[in-house]
């Protein structure tokens, strides 16, 4: 998506540790109206699909979530990152590795809100090694609901989550596919 991509290029910032910082944008200032265009491009490219709810990780991919929920017109439920309290019988739960931190961590998704009858389509900011998709893959299928698809705004395309995710056979949809990157600035796309 070429909006998103003159973005980064535009306000992206690489760290050490193979990190991209998009905080002026996505991460901590959030621009609405970029993520509404991104809604509309997912809505296209999951184009006669049957999701009736989208799913996403607390805390970076709530905000796009939400507006793409907005564009499906369907709910929008989060992974919530676990306090020992909530760890019964009444959630599905999964320990996901941080890519930006290194610990691992649990989430939970309450039965409540995800059923064998649900379509479901995952939403993410970005896709490095996968451990999130996979904690959120790991959630929809123990709930026995159907994934439709998975919608990322960025995959950094050099690690290897996006592999491991079409070799399963899910649609997966990457807004930008960074192909190489480094501190200088130098970002360079996959098309
Ligand atoms: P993965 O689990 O695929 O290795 O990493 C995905 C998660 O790590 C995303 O939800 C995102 O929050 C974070 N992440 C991974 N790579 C980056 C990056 O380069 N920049 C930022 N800002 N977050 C990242």
């Amino acid at each position: 998506m070429r909006l998103l991509e003159e973005r980064i290029l535009r306000d992206g910032v690489v760290r050490k540790g193979n990190v991209l910082k998009v905080d002026s944008f996505i991460n901590h200032q959030m621009d609405i109206a970029l993520f509404e265009e991104m809604a509309k491009e997912w809505k296209r490219l999951f184009q006669g699909k049957p999701i009736n709810k989208i799913l996403t990780i607390e805390a970076s991919g709530i905000g796009i979530a939400a507006i793409a929920a907005r564009e499906f017109g369907v709910p929008v439920i989060f992974a919530k990152k676990a306090k020992s309290i909530n760890l019964d019988s009444d959630n599905y739960s999964t320990n996901i590795q941080s890519f930006t931190h290194g610990k691992v961590y649990e989430v939970i998704v309450s039965k409540k809100y995800l059923s064998s009858e649900d379509h479901v389509l995952i939403i993410d900011d970005f896709l490095a090694n996968g451990c999130a998709l996979m904690g959120l893959l790991e959630i929809v299928e123990r709930s026995g609901a159907t994934v439709e698809g998975i919608g990322v705004a960025i995959e950094k395309g050099f690690q290897r989550g996006g592999d491991m995710i079409r070799e399963r056979g899910i649609q997966l949809e990457s807004l930008a596919i960074i192909e190489s990157m480094d501190e200088n600035g130098g970002i360079v796309f996959r098309r």
